[in-house]
């Protein structure tokens, strides 16, 4: 039988979802299944890590069938997942110790500010990349060994930790491999980026014992054989892949300065900086591309806190709108936002200003302002935060990327993106499959099993479906920018001042 689909299983964490697809990349089937989240106190989110083995099995079987195929078409699995999500598990039984600490989960808040206060941050940013913070795995995984007392186990070989990546790979592969990838490694705040190992200096700040630890694996590499029961056929599992970093690779961004953004409930922009290990000024982070036959490719990280949340403030809070697409026909209800800006920063602002005293502000409004100005007002603030990430990214790497690949449940409003398109001065690209963390985990998988002969081929199938060509005059960008800036600066500090 002609082994040629790829199959990705894309666990995220809301959701975990299974996509087949053709060795061109297009989307045969998919199934989705949504798990419950705990939060058994404020600030505090976690994952039952059966669950999430369950309901990606479930997800896969569905979409397998849902396909028409035999498993032994299958010719590899990817998996993508939820990234710094942190588990423990005994070695042996393969059961967990503890639920699965989300990477939104602000536990660990007090170990963080401890290493601050100790004077750590310079260190651990230039060995990991990373600006310290309680969403990276150490600090938690540091908590479940004090609070459970788990570090003489953990030293004697009993225990393993692993992000989701590892979890799933220990689960589902024959032979229950203890591994990870340089893309799930480099979000653990304990790995180095330069060495490409686990960092000695930060396993003894955070008094981590290295036999917890996985084996750090390229990401694009065969792991192991799918366990047969799963599907009644082996098959090999040829990738491991954080879910921004496998959508870097689904939007084909191989090369240097290639950029891509994620617009979901937050944004996520990543650039290519390909093979040097360097530190943002801007602060940005840095963390890996992907890492191939040993050769790591780096990138430049950042986020927007609130993308499309901010929509579906608009809908939840204000009730403004019903569903998030009518956002579009709103905006274009009226010529401008009027002057009206509105700056999100609803949980305080990300790089590059850092700042966790701002607050959400809406300024500019006069008598004549309504419903659609604030509507276009948001959207404009998704493209506008968006900008000033390119903006640091741009001086960072010193080069901007010839065109802005786009992705992710927002990028879907074509009002957004031409403002985008506009803000920015940069053309932008949305691609036929927007399944892009998917795609990227299958083809990351197709390549390690020779279904490509290199990584320009695993590009081949990228096809824009629509691109947006700046059309604003440099005299209302200009304009437009600085009342975006004025408004950042009506909203910085807000919390602190009171
Ligand atoms: P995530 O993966 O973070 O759950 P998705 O990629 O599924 O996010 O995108 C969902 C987000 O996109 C929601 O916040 C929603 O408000 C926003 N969104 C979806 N469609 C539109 C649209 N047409 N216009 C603006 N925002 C949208």
């Amino acid at each position: 039988m002609n082994r040629r689909y790829l199959v990705a299983l894309d666990q995220g964490t809301t959701s975990s979802r299974a996509v087949v697809f053709t060795p061109e990349g297009s989307v045969v089937s998919a199934a989705s299944i949504e798990f419950k989240q705990y939060y058994p106190q404020p600030g505090w989110v976690e994952h039952d890590p059966d669950d999430i083995v369950a309901t990606q099995v479930e997800s896969l079987r569905t979409a397998v069938r849902k396909a028409g195929i035999q498993a032994a078409e299958i010719a590899a699995i990817g998996i993508t997942n939820q990234r710094e999500t942190t588990l423990l598990w005994d070695r042996k039984s393969g059961r967990p110790v503890y639920r699965a600490i989300v990477w939104q989960c602000r536990r660990t808040a007090d170990y963080v500010e401890t290493l601050k206060k100790e004077g750590y941050t310079e260190m651990i940013r230039e060995k990991t990349g990373l600006v310290p913070d309680a969403y990276f795995s150490g600090t938690k995984l540091q908590w479940l060994l004090d609070k459970l007392d788990l570090r003489d186990r953990a030293r004697r070989g009993e225990l393993c930790f692993g992000t989701v990546d590892s979890y799933l790979a220990y689960h589902l592969v024959k032979g229950h491999p203890h591994v990870t990838d340089a893309t799930n490694a480099g979000r653990t705040m304990l790995f180095n980026l330069a060495t490409q190992q686990w960092d000695d200096d930060l396993l003894n700040i955070m008094d981590i014992p290295t036999q917890v630890l996985p084996r750090v694996v390229d990401t694009s590499r065969i792991v192991g054989m799918l366990d047969e029961d799963i599907l009644g056929a082996p098959i090999p599992v040829a990738a491991l892949v954080g879910d921004q970093h496998a959508a870097l690779f689904g939007q084909a961004c191989i090369e240097k300065g290639m950029t891509k953004n994620t617009y979901g409930t937050g944004c996520f922009m990543l650039m290519n900086i390909g093979s040097e290990f360097r530190l943002s000024q801007a602060g940005l982070l840095t963390t890996m591309a992907w890492r191939l036959d040993g050769k790591p490719c780096y990138a430049f990280e950042g986020s927007v806190f609130m993308g499309g949340a901010t929509i579906q403030w608009l809908r939840d809070e204000l009730k403004l709108i019903s569903h998030a697409a009518q956002s579009e026909a709103l905006a274009l209800s009226v010529p401008s936002s009027g002057d009206c800006y509105l700056v999100p920063a609803f949980t305080g602002l990300g790089a590059p200003y850092w700042d966790m005293y701002a607050r959400g502000t809406l300024v500019g409004m006069t008598r004549g302002t309504g419903a659609a100005h604030i509507v276009r007002a948001a959207l404009e603030s998704i493209a506008y935060q968006s900008a000033d990430l390119l903006l640091a990214m741009t001086k960072d790497a010193g080069c901007k990327p010839p065109v802005l690949r786009v992705d992710g449940g927002a990028s879907a409003n074509s009002f957004l993106m031409q403002f985008q398109s506009d803000i920015m001065d940069l053309p932008i690209a949305r691609p036929a499959v927007l399944e892009t963390t998917a795609l990227g985990a299958a083809l990351l998988a197709g390549l390690a099993t020779g279904l490509y002969p290199d990584i320009a081929s695993t590009a081949q199938g990228w096809h824009m479906d629509t691109g947006f060509e700046p059309r604003m005059t440099e005299d209302d960008r200009e304009k437009s920018l600085k009342g975006w800036h004025r408004a950042v600066e009506a909203a910085q500090f807000w919390a602190s001042k009171r």
